[in-house]
């Protein structure tokens, strides 16, 4: 046991590498990895020891190897969503169906026609592919695939409303999380944002005052996250679209979590699907591809094909362009859209949502026991909660579920040990991520499909 108390006794970088586990870092990572990371662990001993502790020479080899492997292991990984919110934006939103994971695979391996026209041999569009079932899903006359809808609604707004004006109601001048807030974007885009009627109510009469020469189009937004309630008026599609054409102008609407199908059809709440907004007049319509249509982040721009000619001529538009594996992936959700029962079974976000409560609370009952052989301590009761869908839809809805609620008996503060279970949790191989609210750690059962991998999981679980 060599111990470390003085800054003089800190050993060398040479000394570090030269010893067997440095050896054999050195081996498997090269020498600059592992030179960085002595260095690292160096000066993290060195202001240790500067003040007062005592370390071992041998936690310097196992900080080591901790630090490259640290460096090594990708950041980015698969986590367990247990916390009752289906699509969550930090959880990177909707798992893709299995056809969709196929068609990134095959055309990640190799060379694809991306931008070629296979039947003329010359370059061809990548806006091309998904753009015909995108047309027949929605009745758009044309569509656009950018990155995500942030960038669908920046890029219309900068496409059409460039030093123009843009009326929204106040009611609807929403910040979605992420930074994500109307009137910064609108100014991004060089339009000015034109506020029309009060928080709680807008009238017609209201689009009509503010309308002039500099008007480019009336703009519609999905309060996605939030509900004003009791004295309330908003405009309808249908009534803001009358107003817009009246004047000779387009109305645009972002959606957000633009559904393709009729969620009603599979004992959801409803939500206006793209096809219903175009329908009722909307020109232009922006949604995302991750939220309820269950596919890779991207953003979605469909309608009138003369509006959607001049977003393409945009140039911010080959700054936001989708790579081949969102167009592999998104062309694969679409197909499934296609058939809704293949849909319904297929697609993991619908498949989520629409789970069966009395399969949820088997599930829970099964699991609770499992989970209660792990944490000693603890109690651990299934108990029946609501789930939220997330990403913005359908905010004041939600799903009867199932939870695991975790519980410290005995313990009248048990907040820094629900604290520590719960980081337990998410220091297991494929971290569980649960909520804590109430004095109790919550696990909700909706999401979890594998139970298997759960259970094997669990074994890793350590409560020191
Ligand atoms: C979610 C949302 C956005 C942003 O979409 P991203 O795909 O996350 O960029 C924009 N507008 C509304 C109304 C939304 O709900």
């Amino acid at each position: 046991m060599t111990r470390i108390d003085k800054p003089e006794k800190i050993p060398s970088v040479h000394r570090l590498l030269n010893d067997p586990n440095g050896v054999e870092l050195v081996c498997e990572f090269g020498a600059p990895l592992v030179t960085r990371s002595v260095r690292t662990v160096l000066a993290k001993a060195r202001a240790q020891v500067l003040a007062g502790t005592t370390i071992e020479y041998a936690s310097l080899v196992k900080a080591l190897s901790e630090k490259v492997s640290h460096t090594v292991t990708p950041s980015l990984r698969p986590v367990i969503n247990l916390t009752g919110t289906v699509l969550h934006t930090n959880l990177g939103r909707a798992a893709l169906p299995e056809s969709a994971i196929k068609a990134m695979v095959d055309v990640a391996r190799g060379a694809s026609n991306l931008e070629f026209d296979l039947e003329t041999g010359k370059r061809g569009d990548r806006h091309k592919h998904a753009e015909d079932l995108l047309c027949y899903l929605t009745g758009a006359e044309a569509a656009l695939v950018v990155n995500n809808n942030a960038a669908a609604v920046l890029l219309t707004l900068s496409s059409l409303a460039k030093r123009k004006e843009v009326p929204v109601s106040r009611g609807e001048l929403i910040e979605i999380g992420g930074a994500f807030r109307m009137p910064d974007i609108m100014a991004q885009a060089g339009c000015k944002l034109m506020e029309v009627g009060t928080t709680n109510r807008t009238n017609g009469t209201d689009f009509e005052l503010a309308i002039g020469p500099r008007t480019a189009f009336l703009m519609k937004v999905h309060a996605s996250n939030f509900e004003i309630r009791g004295f309330t008026k908003s405009l309808s599609e249908k009534a803001l679209a009358e107003i817009a054409h009246r004047h000779k102008l387009p109305l645009v609407t972002d959606l957000g979590s633009g559904t393709l199908i009729d969620l009603e059809n599979h004992h959801l709440p409803h939500e206006t699907t793209v096809a219903e907004a175009l329908r009722a007049g909307a020109d232009l319509v922006t949604f995302s591809g991750d939220k309820l249509l269950g596919g890779p982040q991207a953003g979605i721009v469909a309608g009138r094909r003369d509006l959607i000619k001049k977003l393409k001529r945009n140039p911010l538009t080959r700054a936001m362009r989708p790579d081949k594996l969102t167009l592999a992936a998104l062309e694969a959700v679409l197909s499934l859209h296609t058939n809704p029962s293949r849909l319904a079974m297929e697609s993991p976000t619908l498949r989520l949502l629409m789970r069966d409560y009395a399969d949820i609370a088997q599930l829970a009952a099964r699991m609770a026991a499992t989970v209660q052989e792990h944490c000693e301590g603890f109690e651990v009761i299934a108990t029946p909660v609501q789930s939220q869908i997330g990403s913005g839809a359908l905010p004041s809805d939600s799903l009867a579920s199932v939870a695991l609620k975790i519980t410290v008996p005995g313990k009248r503060r048990p907040g820094k040990a629900l604290i520590k279970l719960a980081k337990a949790f998410r220091g297991l191989p494929i971290p569980v991520i649960g909520r804590i609210t109430d004095d109790a750690l919550w696990f909700d059962m909706r999401c979890l499909e594998d139970e298997g991998s759960f259970i094997k999981n669990l074994k890793e679980l350590t409560l020191a």
